[in-house]
């Protein structure tokens, strides 16, 4: 008989063939790399503050929540870390979720469903687009950022309920999504707006209280909030913000709030405590900014194709996936980490490498971004020579 499970040879082959095998490589605990591949970007995930509260929720609550959040896996560190959340951002009430991931199937699945029409960007996050698919909505997919194909989307629709989905701030090119004129589109055509605001958060806004914030809309009664509490916010997990009515909906029918375990105290401890530091030193979301614009500048200075940061990222662009991975490679042996990022989380031929800034980047990790950002340069040139 032949093997079941014999294709996944071929398939692997076949990955491998096209430069496109994606594997696990551990991260040594102490590298010594300048981390501009890692998404904390307020510098907090190590910050001794963070870790400490962590442990100490541990201590108190234990090493898992011990259930899910219905049953016994609701603490009082997650009530008051999402009572806090939710004011900081402007937004009625918050739920936290295990992950960003899950509160965007969560969000979505439990508030659109057959019958109804998802507005959903081209670019969108691939929790959002598994969200839209799990809900069973119809799903219109617009080009980024086309605020027209929006409007004529939820202008023609024979559905009554519409949803418009969109990320904040788009992880690869870094790029923000039109808000306030999605949102004057929802309120125009009787839509929710739902926003992910996982690269937004702790970043953009006064004092890093997000994209959403920045345009005005925090607090609206059809704006709903995801984001994740792994990049700024230094720990794990997701949470939804937005009304109060929108957030009961969820505790009663999200099947990925309701049937996961809650997210585990420590978590939630790093969470708040790096809330708690981000409330005292608002100057951290600007020196991320800053600190993107000098990468920015870095590679601008070494010849390279690289977006203007509006908040974190810096995309160097690459285009052949073998060779932006060689180039990965290559700053890492100079001492930088760098994401790459290759099809299909980026379109064919549009390969890159993908530098994230970080609030506490110092002048010598600058310096030795500079130097990799030039050699980078510099095997660019010998290879198109
Ligand atoms: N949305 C966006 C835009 C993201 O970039 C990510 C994480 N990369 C997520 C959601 C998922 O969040 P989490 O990692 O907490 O599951």
């Amino acid at each position: 008989m032949t093997n079941p499970l014999g294709w996944l040879d071929e398939h692997a082959r076949k990955r491998e063939a096209a430069g496109l095998r994606r594997r696990l490589r551990p991260r040594p605990q102490h590298t010594g790399l300048v981390d501009l591949a890692g998404n904390d970007y307020l510098g907090l995930a190590r910050d001794p503050r963070v870790t400490e509260a962590a442990a100490r929720a541990a201590r108190e609550w234990g090493g898992g929540s011990t259930g899910s959040r219905l049953v016994t896996g609701t603490t009082q560190a997650h009530v008051a870390f999402e009572r806090e959340l939710a004011a900081f951002v402007g937004a009625e009430a918050g739920l936290v979720f295990s992950s960003g991931y899950l509160a965007n199937l969560g969000a979505i699945t439990a508030l659109a469903g057959r019958g109804d029409l998802i507005v959903s960007d081209a670019l969108n996050h691939a929790s959002l687009i598994d969200g839209c698919r799990l809900s069973r909505a119809r799903v219109e997919v617009v080009g980024h950022g086309a605020v027209a194909e929006v409007r004529a989307a939820l202008a023609e629709r024979s559905e009554e309920r519409a949803y418009v989905v969109t990320d904040a701030v788009f992880s690869v090119d870094g790029d923000v999504a039109p808000l306030a004129e999605l949102a004057a589109a929802c309120c125009e055509y009787g839509a929710v707006l739902i926003v992910d605001e996982a690269h937004g958060v702790g970043v953009f806004g006064d004092g890093g209280r997000g994209a959403v914030h920045a345009a005005g809309l925090a607090g609206s009664p059809d704006v709903v909030v995801t984001a994740t509490l792994s990049k700024s916010l230094g720990a794990q997990g997701g949470v939804v913000l937005g009304p109060s009515a929108v957030i009961a909906h969820l505790v009663d029918t999200a099947r990925a709030f309701i049937f996961d375990t809650g997210l585990a105290p420590a978590a939630v401890g790093a969470a708040a405590e790096a809330l708690r530091i981000l409330r005292a030193e608002p100057q951290l979301a600007e020196r991320v900014r800053v600190n993107a614009r000098a990468l920015h500048d870095l590679a601008q200075a070494a010849a390279l194709t690289a977006t203007t940061p509006v908040g974190t990222v810096t995309s160097v662009l690459i285009g052949d996936p073998d060779l932006a991975v060689e180039l990965a490679g290559l700053c890492a042996e100079l001492g930088v980490a760098v994401g790459c990022f290759r099809p299909p989380s980026v379109p064919d031929g549009r390969s890159r490498l993908r530098l994230t800034a970080r609030a506490d980047l110092t002048h010598a990790e600058l310096d030795a971004a500079g130097r990799a950002l030039h050699a980078v340069a510099g095997r660019i040139g010998s290879v198109s020579v």
